[in-house]
């Protein structure tokens, strides 16, 4: 089997000699197409042949979001009429930044995809119902179409949203798989009810989610994991992917970490004096693509926090594996000493049985540091001190406790669904470094 490649179940040391080769190639490369690297690697005296090493990469300078909106067309490494798919990601200035895959890249992203699925149980034979939009200029539903199509999985392209649409889909075609946003996944559970569609006798065995996580850091379900998996009893596979990265990293059926693809990107770990940090502590991922031909990227920030897992998986496989996400690093708290991240603090909010709403604000203390407090509202007055219940939740959970203040539901709920606002507010960051 071509999609389950036997680098995976290599040593981490035969792992790391395998990558260091592709990234030789990767920089030579660069060096020799891409005008942006170019430019950093003479700006900043690189000699590219010394790079031989993945510890050799501290030596160059990250890039971030920010390179990529300034310098946009810098990155592209072909003429221009080599490119196949134009692809747009959200900038951090305003205007969108655009991606450029050249036909050898969409194989890539197909072979990607193919290596993921595979890894999350699908085969030839599988049917995938994919439930996430394939134009608008994303990158995702194209590359989970071209991967499935490699692999001879059948698929079912109903995009995203309409609940009617999707059961009568599944009910017509019957589909073993579903690919979506998770929390889409609880509203096709409520349309099943209400119409009394029989969802848990359906064909769907597995669902694939994106873009939401749906483990803790101890690799048990979350909230939302637990929400989908208490009313319908089939698999979850969480993954993790960008279309910066162009790669996806995606849970075998052990659900403990999402797989790296050795042949496709490099993955550091990066803490906050800007060094890799040991295995197994979170820190900011910073990746390198492999084997991309139009926007290759160098040690990009990603800002997501996570740490890697080096020890073999229980599948078997020694590819080392990504956490969930424990939040943006944007987002990093620094409260009373202790570094956390605004998922934490939801977390023990949503575990609360008498929180009926809630909104988190951070902002800066006369003491220079982090001063966060939780603003909420009660589904019943507990019979105890809630404010003190909360803090000693707290402090069990993520060690310290913010402040909490108490206020009528509806107040809260003003908060979390402003007129202008698509998606709640659940997390205000009144930060003047944020602001
Ligand atoms: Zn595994």
């Amino acid at each position: 089997m071509i999609f389950i490649p036997e680098i995976e179940f290599q040593p981490k040391e035969v792992i790391k000699a395998f990558q260091e080769e592709k990234l030789r190639n990767q920089i030579a490369y660069l060096q020799a197409h891409s005008p942006f690297y170019q430019r950093l690697f003479s700006e900043h005296h690189i000699l590219v042949d010394k790079i031989k090493s993945i510890e050799d990469l501290r030596h160059i300078p990250f890039t971030d979001k920010r390179d990529l909106q300034l310098h946009n067309w810098d990155f592209l490494c072909v003429p221009r009429e080599q490119i196949i798919d134009f692809i747009t990601t959200s900038g951090t200035l305003g205007d969108p930044v655009t991606f450029a895959c050249t036909d050898h890249d969409l194989e890539r992203l197909a072979y990607n995809e193919a290596v993921s699925f595979t890894c999350a149980g699908l085969n030839r034979g599988s049917v995938l119902q994919l439930m996430t939009t394939m134009d608008k200029r994303f990158m995702a539903g194209l590359a989970y179409f071209l991967g499935l199509r490699k692999m001879g999985a059948g698929v079912i392209r109903v995009g995203n949203g309409i609940p009617e649409l999707q059961w009568d889909t599944i009910n017509r075609l019957k589909p073993d798989t579903i690919m979506c946003v998770p929390s889409f996944i609880l509203r096709l559970i409520q349309y099943a009810e209400d119409h009394g569609i029989d969802y848990k006798n359906s064909s769907i065995k597995r669902i694939i989610g994106i873009g939401e996580g749906m483990r803790d850091q101890n690799f048990e379900l979350n909230l939302l994991g637990r929400r989908i998996k208490e009313k319908w009893d089939v698999e979850l596979f969480a993954t993790y992917s960008s279309t910066e990265m162009g790669a996806t990293f995606s849970e075998c059926p052990y659900g403990c970490g999402g797989h790296v693809h050795p042949e496709l990107i490099i993955v550091e770990i990066i803490g906050e004096d800007n060094l890799p940090v040991p295995d197994g502590q979170v820190g900011e991922i910073v990746i390198t693509t492999l084997g991309v031909e139009g926007m290759p990227l160098l040690r990009f920030r990603t800002g997501d926090m996570a740490a890697k897992i080096t020890e073999q998986c229980k599948c078997g496989r020694y590819s080392y594996r990504l956490t969930p996400l424990v939040g943006r690093k944007n987002n990093m708290i620094k409260l009373k000493g202790t570094t956390l991240y605004p998922p934490a603090v939801n977390d023990v909010l949503d575990n609360t049985p008498y929180v009926e709403n809630y909104v988190v604000i951070v902002q800066d203390s006369e003491a220079g540091t982090d001063d966060v407090v939780v603003q909420l509202g009660l589904k019943y007055e507990p019979e105890f001190d809630a404010v003190k219940d909360l803090k000693d939740r707290f402090r069990s959970r993520i060690r310290v406790a913010p402040t909490i203040e108490i206020l009528p539901v509806p107040e809260v709920a003003a908060i979390n669904f402003p007129a202008k606002s698509r998606k709640p507010v659940k997390f205000i960051d009144k930060r003047a470094k944020h602001v």
